[in-house]
Formats: C-alpha cells, sequence, structure tokens
C-alpha cells in the first residue's frame, strides 16, 4: 500500500510504501508534525527513508525518525551528510540540516521491500545526484523533482543542467508508466513527462 502526504507548503510530498520493509519517499521538511502524526497514527514504523535528492524541503524531515535508514544517491548523498550549501538550507534556515547515509545508491540498484522492488533510474537535471523509483510490476514511478504532474524540476539550482534534464526525461519517457508520484503537487501520469518535454525543451 502506498500511503500519499501530498503537500500544500513549500515542503515536499511524501510517499509510504508500506510493506515488510516500510519506505518513506522523500520527508518533507519536518517543520510540522504532519507527517510524524499520520505515521503515528497508522501504528507504522518508517525502516528506510529514501530521500530522491539533497534538498531541505525533502530531506528536512529525516531527523524526525532517527531510527530509520537513509538511502540517497551517490553524487548526492555526500552533501546530504555534510550539510553542504548544495542542499539549499540557506533558504531560511540558519544551520545546515546534516545526516548520515546509511546506503548509497546508483542506477540499477533495486530496493526490496519484500512484495515490492524499486529500480533507482538516475534522472539528472535538478541536480546531479537526482534519481527517481521505478515499479516495473505497477507502472509506479517516484519522480523526486524531475517531473511533476505539472511541469518538471528547477534547472537552475547547484549541479543542475537543462542537458541532464532533457536526458532524464526522454529516459522516462521510455518506461511503462501509469502512475507519477512527484515531489510536489498533484499524482502525474506518462502524460506529465511528455508535456514536460514539449513545453521546457
Ligand atoms: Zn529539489
Amino acid at each position: 500500500m502506498i500511503h500519499q502526504l501530498m503537500s500544500f507548503t513549500m515542503a515536499s510530498n511524501v510517499f509510504i510504501l508500506e510493506d515488510d520493509i516500510t519506505v518513506m519517499v522523500d520527508a518533507g521538511m519536518g517543520l510540522s508534525r504532519r507527517v510524524t502524526d499520520y505515521v503515528e497514527e497508522k501504528g507504522l514504523t518508517i525502516d528506510v527513508l529514501v530521500n530522491t535528492h539533497c534538498h531541505v524541503d525533502h530531506t528536512g524531515g529525516n531527523g524526525l525518525f532517527p531510527h530509520a535508514k537513509i538511502y540517497a544517491h551517490e553524487l548526492d548523498a555526500p552533501d546530504i551528510e555534510a550539510g553542504s550549501q548544495k542542499t539549499l538550507w540557506h533558504f531560511g534556515f540558519e544551520r545546515p540540516f546534516k545526516f548520515p547515509v546509511s546506503k548509497v545508491l546508483k542506477e540499477g540498484d533495486i530496493i526490496n521491500t519484500g512484495n515490492h522492488n524499486l529500480s533507482v533510474i538516475h534522472t539528472p537535471g535538478h541536480t546531479e545526484g537526482s534519481m527517481s523509483l521505478y515499479e516495473e510490476d505497477t507502472g509506479v514511478l517516484f519522480s523526486g523533482d524531475c517531473v511533476f504532474d505539472m511541469g518538471i524540476g528547477r534547472m537552475d539550482f547547484p549541479t543542475g543542467n537543462a542537458e541532464d534534464m532533457k536526458k532524464s526525461l526522454k529516459r522516462l519517457l521510455t518506461l511503462d508508466i501509469e502512475t507519477i508520484y512527484a515531489g510536489h503537487g498533484g499524482i502525474g501520469t506518462k502524460d506529465s513527462i511528455r508535456t514536460g518535454l514539449e513545453f521546457f525543451f
């Protein structure tokens, strides 16, 4: 089961794949009790926290789940650990967020949760270490800030790159995708990728 905690603020959406190993995809900003209250109410234990990339609006909430293992792509993991400028902590925070990464992921890695297999798809463009998680059986894609229901991620932040973004979107278009659980906004479909490519490139 996938729990969807859609955000109405700057914080990222938060998705929880409840299974033998329960995985949270992005943790929001961590400034309210919205996510922790939900997790408590549903009696969930978060085993793994996947950060689709290093930005604070996706990682700030990591600190609310100190027992969860944090997974991130190898190119963004060092920034999450160091709380570097690349994480954009300076957007309204006095001190950087720093979190230890338990597992560094790369293209092709599989996260097996028991009944689900999530493949890591490296989708740079928003940051160099941005990744999406894809479940082939169900056509589910967790896209982080690569592609949204309506639009694509910004390419002007540190290590953002328009050419990378274009390649990432083209790559995603080759997959059988039914549902896109994006980092912000509503739930997307494969058309979101097509529209993003047509509109921005
Ligand atoms: Zn971002």
